[in-house]
């Protein structure tokens, strides 16, 4: 993730102010340093970082802090506001008949982030359809055409075809009855004539509603001639910036944005057509420094819970709170979890938790528990409706039969029934709050 690191090292800065109530010169310093350095290794141009630590230096020092707020809280709001103003606002993507343009060099992402685009626009209701136009990379549509199957939307291409905008224009014909259309374009390995000359004419042939640049999180400062190039030749409304999950830079995207006044609509933070989220300024920075993304995170287990629901009408995540918590429970949470992403990514945005559990957990233990759902699934498989619901008659013999009918050891399922009971007595705990109770908790953790 961008800016991975300043997370950490700024909270534990941060958390040496805590007990302060002023702040001195020396503790800015300190801050801004190290602000200064993650924003330089992850690439952020140097001008801009120098801007940026100026006027949080400035602010820090010259604003009262208001009456009741600590010196953390106080340079912790400041750094915040510089930051998300840094970034800047989210791009406009209104629910509604579109055409969206992407644009980008080849192996940018943009096949990728048509289909997730495509998965984005279909979950909030709407029918989009993406039109691949690459014929100069082979494979682009096989790979385009296949990415919108997964993604479960309409697709248009032409194999045989070798001019760009006349797909273009059969494809506008051909998806008429979309509502969004999301027009993937070739890219080139570097800014050539023959780039920016085809894609003007395919911008001239679909008329897009708006142009995407689809920028490589890794890119560095290339991204900012890149920006400009198709600016001046499309106009470009925002960026979609994919690869996050695979690199702690991204700076160079965050420098062509600001530089060129657009603004960042999508993150792309995986291979899969699920791994994408809307931008949003303030649950981004929020998530760099450690506090947690409510919103996201409620986002996503929001969507979860209604594809869970979905699948098993019976299951009402109410009745857990309320009855008994079972097996079956538990199986629900772990799918839950699992269409949620990477356990590592969720637990990022738990308010809280958020980098610092990271900071913690070797890399290895994530993954462990990512596997060890999978075994658990496996064994629950080979459960009984009964021992589902009353995993309390779950004894050694039984153990016995489940390890042997899903290839684990007893050890495994002996495992599954502590995790399971953990779990029920974490639950009860919950019930035992009342609602007063929860709301001061999200307050304290929202700071
Ligand atoms: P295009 O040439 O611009 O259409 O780029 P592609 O969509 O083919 O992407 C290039 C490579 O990057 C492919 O191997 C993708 O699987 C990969 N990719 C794209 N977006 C992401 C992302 O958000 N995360 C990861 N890990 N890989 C991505």
């Amino acid at each position: 993730m961008v800016l991975d690191d300043l997370g950490s090292s700024l909270r534990s800065t941060l958390d040496d102010l805590r007990g302060k109530s002023r702040i001195s010169e020396e503790d800015v310093d300190e801050v801004v340093t190290q602000i200064q350095r993650s924003l330089l290794q992850a690439d952020v141009d140097t001008g801009l970082v120098m801007d940026l630590s100026d006027a949080i230096r400035e602010r820090a020092l010259d604003e009262e802090p208001p009456a009741g707020t600590t010196a953390r809280d106080h340079v912790l709001r400041i750094v915040y506001e510089e930051l998300v103003d840094l970034v800047g606002e989210s791009t406009e993507v209104p629910l509604e008949e579109q055409t969206i343009l992407l644009a980008g060099l080849q192996g940018s992402g943009k096949t990728t982030t048509a289909a997730k685009m495509a998965w984005w626009f279909s979950k909030k209701g709407l029918r989009p359809a993406v039109i691949q136009t690459d014929t100069f990379r082979p494979g682009a549509y096989d790979q385009g055409k296949e990415m919108a199957e997964r993604a479960e939307v309409d697709f248009y291409g032409d194999p045989d075809a070798d001019d760009p905008v006349q797909i273009a224009r059969d494809g506008m014909e051909a998806t008429a009855e979309a509502d969004v259309r999301i027009v993937d374009t070739a890219g080139r390995h570097a800014l050539e004539e023959g780039l920016i000359g085809e894609i003007e004419a395919i911008a001239a042939a679909v008329e897009p509603d708006r142009n995407l640049l689809v920028l490589d999180a890794a890119i560095g400062q290339g991204a900012k001639e890149q920006a400009q190039r198709f600016d001046e030749a499309i106009g470009i409304d925002g960026v979609a910036i994919a690869k996050l999950d695979g690199t702690a830079k991204g700076g160079g995207a965050l420098t062509a944005v600001n530089e060129t006044d657009s603004t960042i609509a999508f993150l792309g933070t995986g291979e899969t057509v699920k791994d994408i989220e809307r931008f949003e300024p303030s649950g981004f920075i929020s998530r760099l420094l450690g506090m947690g993304d409510l919103k996201q995170l409620t986002e996503r287990v929001e969507r979860a819970m209604e594809e869970t629901e979905a699948e098993e009408e019976d299951w009402d995540p109410e009745d857990m709170l309320e009855g008994d918590f079972t097996l079956k429970d538990m199986r629900h949470q772990m799918q839950a979890l699992d269409r949620m992403g990477p356990l590592s990514q969720v637990l990022d945005m738990v308010p809280g938790l958020g980098g610092g559990m990271m900071d913690q957990l070797p890399d290895e233990a994530m993954d462990m528990t990512q596997e060890r759902m999978r075994t658990f699934e496996v064994i629950m498989d080979s459960m009984t409706e009964d021992e589902l619901e009353n995993p309390r008659s779950i004894g050694a013999s039984r153990m016995k039969r489940i390890a042997a009918g899903s290839g684990t050891d007893v050890d495994d399922v002996r495992e599954l029934l502590e995790q399971y009971r953990m779990m029920e007595r974490a639950l009860k705990q919950f019930q035992g709050m009342g609602d007063a109770d929860m709301e001061r908790m999200m307050k304290q953790m929202q700071g």
